[in-house]
């Protein structure tokens, strides 16, 4: 549905915002670019709408070669982070203005508003103007503007960042919903890593204009291709370590450790979740050895943060069974769940 073939950008000043990417989007696939901030991710759906010129490669939507095609031929419909509603136009207006800007007739704008409108709860808010309007209510108003024209892509610039941690759960459930109902190919920009695992089908996380890894949120979860994912994927944080691959096994942070199949003699970097860490009281040669520096509560678990030598190493304990700071401690890599990467 969405092929970008070789996209890059330059910016005058040299920045590479968009450097050789490529990639397929199916049809009807929510799919989510994930990355910090100032890593492409605007500058990317902003150029799959036609708002920026690419300096090379190419985009195609729905088979046809759209590179040269301008905006408003696109058949796309985005939704900004700001909204970017008219102030001066009631809910109606704001919503039917794609339909006006392509001579629909005023009866058929109107009907088509409302029927949106119904479709995202707006219906009692048809006269308002945005300024009359709660956050979430003015969110709803921007989707159902690119809800109403028929758009063959959906392009959402983080629709969610503007709202607060509840609503913010609430839209990002309905916005799961409306997309599964319309079944119209989706292209969500977020920083978060939880809003991307839930929604997509599949993510791109990015870094300095370049698709770090490619997959699905159980496959980037799972198997982080490198570092960079790795460390940004998880509610928490993988704990990183460097290490040594030698003789049968890894030296890591004090502990000796199986060596993973696969894996060659040098040195690493030693990946495991804090969800795949427990906590141990009690001496043992397979673990971190350490003092808890932080016992954080997460509401059904505890975070707990082991000082170990040089390096933090982080815990997520079952509620009742987190160890008081200061508290002498092994961190044990529950088997099978550690990452070994050469990346860096
Ligand atoms: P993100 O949306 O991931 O935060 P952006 O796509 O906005 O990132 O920006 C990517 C990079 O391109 C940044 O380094 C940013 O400063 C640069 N950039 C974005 N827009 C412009 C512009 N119009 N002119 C020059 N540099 C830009
Ligand atoms: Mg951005």
């Amino acid at each position: 549905m969405i092929v970008l073939g070789g996209l890059t950008k330059e910016f005058p000043g040299g920045v590479r915002a968009l450097d050789g990417l490529d990639l397929e989007i199916a049809d009807g696939e929510f799919f989510a670019l994930l990355g910090p901030s100032g890593c492409g991710k605007t500058t990317l759906l902003r150029t799959i709408a036609g708002l920026e010129t690419p300096t090379s490669g190419n985009i195609g939507i729905g088979g046809v070669d759209v590179t040269s095609v301008p905006p408003g031929r696109r058949d796309v419909a985005m939704v900004f982070q700001d909204y970017a509603l008219f102030p001066h136009m009631d809910v109606t207006a704001n919503i039917a203005y794609p339909l006006r800007i392509k001579k629909v007739t005023r009866a058929r704008r109107e009907a088509k508003a409302a029927e949106t409108a119904s479709l995202l709860s707006l219906s009692d808010l048809l006269a308002r103007r945005p300024g009359q309007l709660s956050g979430g209510q003015q969110q709803r108003v921007a989707l159902a503007r690119a809800v109403a024209c028929h758009p063959k892509v959906f392009l959402f610039d983080e629709p969610l960042s503007n709202l607060d941690a509840r609503l913010r759960l609430e839209a990002r459930t309905f916005l799961k919903r409306l997309q599964r109902e319309l079944a119209v190919t989706t292209v969500f920009v977020t920083h978060d890593q939880g809003e991307a695992l839930a929604l997509a089908d599949r993510i791109a996380v990015m870094s300095a204009g370049r698709f770090m890894q490619v997959g699905t949120p159980s496959e980037i979860f799972r198997r982080p291709a490198n570092t960079f994912t790795a460390s940004f994927i998880g509610s928490t944080p993988m704990n990183l370590l460097p290490g040594v691959a030698g003789d049968g096994a890894l030296r890591v942070a004090g502990a000796v450790l199986p060596l993973p199949a696969g894996v060659s003699d040098g040195p690493i970097v030693y990946g495991l979740r804090p969800e795949y860490t427990d906590l141990s009281l009690s001496p043992r040669d397979d673990a971190f050895t350490g003092k808890v520096a932080v016992v954080e509560n997460l509401g059904t678990a505890h975070l707990v943060t082991l000082e170990s030598g040089d390096h933090l190493i982080q815990a997520v304990v079952p509620e009742g069974e987190e160890p008081a700071p200061g508290t002498a401690a092994w961190a044990v890599p529950r088997p099978g769940r550690a990452l070994v990467y050469r990346d860096d």
